[in-house]
Order: C-alpha cells, then structure tokens, then sequence
C-alpha cells in the first residue's frame, strides 16, 4: 500500500506554439481540464500502476473539488483520507508549447489547509508500505507527515517541487529524496548531476536525480550508483513525467524490484506518459507498461 499526503488541483491546460513573454498575448490551439497536483498525480500513477493507493489531503467545495475525487477514485484510489474544505479547489494554470515544454501558475487554494494531520491521518500512513511527499501543501504538512511515517516504519519518499531549500525538519525523516535536475541544484547547491547527488546523500539515504530526457541517476549512502537512461520517444506534454516517474517507482519498490528494475519501470512508465497529453490522463496502466518495456 502506498500512501499519499499532499495536493490536489484542478490543471487548467491551454496548448500553444510558443508560451507568451510578459505582455504578449497569443493564439492557443487547444483547452482542457483534467485533475492534478503532485500529490493526486502520483497516487494516480501508483494506482495505475498497480499499487492499492491511500490520498490525504483537500479539496474545495466546489465542482473541480467534486471532480478531482471522482478521477481519483475512478483510478480506485481510496479517497477517505480526502477532506473537502470551504475553499476554492487548487488550480494549476499550465502553458504547454509545441516542444512539449510546459509553465506553470499554482494556486493552492484547498491545499493550503493541509498544514498537519487531523485524526485517521497517522492511520492512514501507518498502514502503508511508502509514504510519497511533495511540496505543494504547508511546510508543516510535509513535516508532520514525514515523521508520522518515520515513527511508523514507513518509507518516506519526498519529490521536493516546487524547487525550494529545505529544513533539516522534514529532511531527516525523509529515506528517498527523488528531485529533477533543477530542483537538485537548488537543494545542493551545485548544477552538476553527479556532484549534487553525492551532496544530496549527506542528508537522506537514497537519492534519485531525474535528467528529463537524460534519465536518472540513483544513490544511496553504502556507495552504490545506477545510472538509467530514458526510452528514446517524441515527447508531447512533459507535464507530470516526474510524478509518473515517482508512482510507478514506488510500486516497483513495493512490490519488491531491486532498484535497477524498478528504476527501469519508472523510466518506462514516464516515456509512455510524455507521449501523451495531459498529467493523471496520461499515466500508463500495468499492462501498458509491460507492454511497453517489452517492445
Ligand atoms: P519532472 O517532470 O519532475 O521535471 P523530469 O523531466 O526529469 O522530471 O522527468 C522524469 C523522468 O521522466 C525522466 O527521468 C525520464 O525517465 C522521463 N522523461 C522525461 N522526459 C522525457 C522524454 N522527453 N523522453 C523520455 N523520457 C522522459
């Protein structure tokens, strides 16, 4: 069982040619809504691919709040730790260019309530295998949490994004920390992959570094060191790549894969997601997984 504590948004997609300057106005192509936030996005891709999934968190009184539970529970996400609060649901307002490349507003909204943990919480996380964090909800969530799951035994998995320096609170309950390329640098310090990653493991056990379309690059404090590269494919929305990644990683972990194989399945489970538009509409299932490692 994987739990997960953290945010979920409604993402409010427009596709264009090139993102606009400040100033500029231009032409978008397409428009949709579809459920995010990092939290919702990796119980949605730890749930497809194959995990039984717990969320925690909030969302608003409102038909987006409405919606992002049903598209969690459609992906048979158990959704009792979900609270609905008298807030606007959290938003993501997103740009994504031709490239694939994407930028990104948020507003918390719901998310923000989410700043401890109320009763059945520490339940919730005590009876799961991994815990997965992100930084979308209060600085105080992130820390309540990640020690709920430390006293329990559980696996801390935190993907710090949005990219911010993080205090020694939440770092020293966390036994996997899984930043991209960008976030490392700002957390270590140092824009060199290699060198971050050796920083990175003075202050957790394990560390994996996403690269995009570079791969990843794994750690942990006995020396060891897996590189892997990404499955070659046309990238259409990168949007969620990383919080594929991170689900479809912890089922893997879950389920038992040594870390190579299951980096390997996170890898695949991202390239697949990339190929498509959207975040939780783009995550593979099981099957689409299997099948895609074995072409
Ligand atoms: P984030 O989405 O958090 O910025 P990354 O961009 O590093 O994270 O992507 C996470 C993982 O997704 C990568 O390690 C890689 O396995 C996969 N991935 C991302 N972009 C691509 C791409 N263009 N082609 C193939 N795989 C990709």
């Amino acid at each position: 069982t994987v739990a997960v504590f953290g945010s979920c948004n409604m993402d409010l997609v427009a596709y264009v040619e090139t993102a606009p300057k400040q100033g500029e106005t231009v032409p978008g192509r397409e428009f949709h809504t579809v459920p995010g936030g990092k939290g919702a996005n990796q119980a949605i891709a730890a749930a497809k691919a194959g995990a039984a999934v717990r969320m925690i968190g909030a969302v608003g009184e409102d038909p987006f709040g409405t919606q992002i539970r049903e598209t969690l529970q459609k992906s048979t996400v158990d959704v009792s730790g979900l609270r609905v609060v008298p807030r606007r649901s959290g938003t993501a307002h997103i740009v994504v260019d031709a490239e694939g490349g994407n930028s990104i507003v948020v507003v918390p909204g719901a998310n923000a309530t989410v700043d401890g943990l109320v009763e059945g919480d520490e339940d919730l996380i005590a009876g799961a295998r991994s815990l997965l964090l992100q930084l979308e909800i209060p600085f105080s969530g992130v820390a309540a949490a990640a020690a709920a799951g430390r006293r329990n035994g559980v696996r801390v998995v935190l993907t710090p994004a949005p990219a911010v320096p993080l205090s020694a609170d939440i770092l020293s309950n966390v036994d996997l920390l899984v930043p991209n390329e960008h976030e490392a640098a700002i957390l270590a310090g140092d824009a060199d992959p290699r060198r971050a990653l050796a920083a990175l493991l003075q202050l957790v056990p394990e560390v994996v570094i996403t690269l995009g379309a570079r791969g990843s690059l794994y750690g942990n404090r006995d020396g060891a060191r897996v590189e892997v590269p990404s499955f070659p494919v046309d990238a259409v929305d990168t949007t969620a790549a990383g919080d594929t990644f991170v689900g479809v990683l912890s089922t893997a972990l879950g389920e038992g894969a040594e870390v190579p194989e299951a980096l390997r399945l996170a890898s695949a489970g991202a390239a697949v997601s990339v190929q498509r538009n959207g975040a939780s509409s783009s995550m593979p299932t099981r099957q689409e997984i299997i099948d895609f490692v074995a072409t």
